[in-house]
């Protein structure tokens, strides 16, 4: 009998917020309904939502009541690592026959360590999963017990940890065919679209009026989605990036998705009382596939918000064409990292001048969108004087654009496979450990991101990213013509002659922490 599998995402924490990885990679429920399609009955769920929204939820429970036989668990960011392998350890001390499978990025760049320190876990597959996970529910299902022809799995035989050879990589024939939009697959699904809406803002603020977890108004919900696969470019701190596509995924440059496909998925939505579209792919900035995508968008008469990451600076005829396409929540999101060139220059992958970003903002001010931009802290080669001028780059668009700019500042986090991962040297890096084991503490009090620079301690990190998110959240920042030494010195707001009349500053918000 053909083998019932449950595709389960498994959130770091508790709470629905970002830092918990609560959104799900955006290929699980593509795997679902590629293997319902081929004959095995698959089902996807949340389990940070059925714990939310059934709060004696037991996954083993479900498993024994559903009858599942294969349990396949997403480890794609390694925030998730220790939640993820708590619960499949759990899950197989009390239900030992079921078959344990990961598959993501993390578990891929790890694969052979987490078999062999892990036998909770029967299988790992790397990199892109289809055909793998396919094979192997035939040999499941067949009671084969020769694996050896699978490509990209690792498993173990006679106790030994084998890997077979990594030579499946997605093709445009399986990905022009794959479904990501079938949310009948995914236990309640309702719930995860609606939480993971940006425009809503649930992951920071669930909804309390509404009771977003049991409720059943039509409030719409959001579609992650990329429309393929891969990276040509190489970002210091990033995972996904040229290195880690080649290391992870066998794959040397970008596989796009076919715009018929994509119109498909879209057009799928409605029947969810879906209206958002959260995109982040986009490895050539100044090419035409999607101009001419949001062309075809206009042209199938599909309405959709859409949050659009973008990964260099967009061109005016992605600009003209993205205004003209979306709805007016929409926004063209740029990742700016940092407000010195030289610092930008040496972590980003696709370089950009500060006058041409303020000339791509001005230009989608002119085009009515909103303004969306990310800066991080912690780079490499980043000191004091750099850090001067993130917060004054800040400031300037604050006073240009005010209420209609949305400014983010993060942390960078220290990811397996990224560059400053796989040569320490070269970015000034000294990194907290670089094994599983290591990774599975991330996100602890002790490690939070995971690594130092040459300039930077951790501990500093985190207190920069602070002062500068503190200069995005003050109100008052540039009115008092605050320069960046003052304000570090002061650790204002218990200083400040406005605190009385602040909320801000009233209720600690000046005090962010992740
Ligand atoms: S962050 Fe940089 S390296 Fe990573 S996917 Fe985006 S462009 Fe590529
Ligand atoms: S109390 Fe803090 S946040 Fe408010 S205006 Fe003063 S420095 Fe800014």
């Amino acid at each position: 009998m053909a083998p019932k599998t449950l595709l389960v995402h498994i959130p770091a924490g508790p709470a629905p917020n970002i830092g918990n990885i609560f959104l799900m990679p955006v290929g699980i429920l593509a795997l679902a309904d590629l293997l319902s399609r081929n004959g095995y009955p698959a089902r996807v769920l949340h389990l940070g939502v059925e714990r939310l929204s059934r709060p004696d939820f037991d996954l083993e429970s479900y498993l024994e009541q559903e009858k599942i036989d294969v349990l396949c668990a997403d480890l794609h960011w390694h925030y998730q690592s220790r939640a993820v392998m708590n619960t499949i350890k759990e899950i197989k001390g009390k239900a030992g026959d079921i078959i344990t499978v990961l598959g993501g990025f993390t578990a891929s760049f790890f694969a052979e360590e987490i078999m062999g320190q892990h036998p909770e876990v029967d299988f790992v597959i790397k990199g892109d999963g289809e055909v793998p996970l396919l094979d192997l529910l035939g040999q499941i299902s067949s009671g084969g017990e020769d694996l050896s022809d699978i490509p990209n799995l690792v498993w173990r035989k006679d106790g030994k940890v084998i890997s077979n050879s990594h030579t499946y990589k997605v093709s445009q024939e399986v990905i022009d065919s794959l479904t990501y939009s079938n949310f009948d697959l995914l236990e309640h699904a309702k719930i995860y679209t609606r939480l993971v809406n940006p425009l809503q803002n649930y992951l920071e603020q669930p909804c309390q009026q509404l009771n977003c977890y049991s409720c059943e108004e039509e409030c719409s919900g959001i579609f992650y989605y990329n429309c393929g696969r891969g990276c040509p470019t190489r970002c210091s701190f990033c995972g996904g990036s040229i290195d880690a596509q080649r290391i992870i995924n066998n794959r040397t440059e970008p596989i796009f998705i076919s715009h018929r496909r994509v119109i498909s998925e879209l057009k799928a939505l409605g029947r969810y009382n879906i209206s958002g579209w959260y995109t982040c792919f986009d490895p050539y900035p100044q090419g035409d596939y999607y101009p001419e995508l949001f062309r075809r968008i206009r042209q199938e008469g599909i309405r959709l918000n859409c949050w659009f990451e973008c990964w260099g600076l967009p061109t005016r005829k992605f600009i003209d064409d993205f205004a003209a396409t979306f709805g007016p929540e929409s926004e063209a999101i740029l990742s700016v990292e940092s407000g010195s060139e030289r610092v930008r220059a040496k972590n980003k992958g696709f370089q950009f001048t500060n006058d041409e970003l303020l000339e791509a903002l001005a230009y989608q001010h002119s085009k009515g969108l909103r303004k969306h931009i990310y800066f991080a802290v912690g780079l490499p080669f980043e000191g004091e004087e750099e850090l001067k001028e993130t917060f004054d780059l800040i400031n300037r668009l604050k006073i240009t654009y005010g209420e209609d700019i949305d400014i983010e500042v993060s942390m960078i986090s220290y990811e397996p496979g990224s560059p400053i991962f796989l040569d320490n040297e070269k970015y000034g890096v000294t990194p907290k450990g670089n094994s599983f084991e290591d990774f599975c503490d991330c996100g602890t009090l002790e490690k939070i991101i995971g690594y130092r620079t040459e300039l930077f301690s951790e501990e500093e990190i985190i207190e920069k990213t602070r002062l500068i998110r503190s200069a995005v959240i003050c109100p008052r920042v540039e009115e008092m013509e605050m320069d960046f030494r003052r304000f570090a010195d002061f650790d204002y707001c218990p200083v400040c002659p406005y605190l009385d009349e602040c909320s801000m500053g009233q209720e600690k918000e000046y005090f962010p922490f992740m």
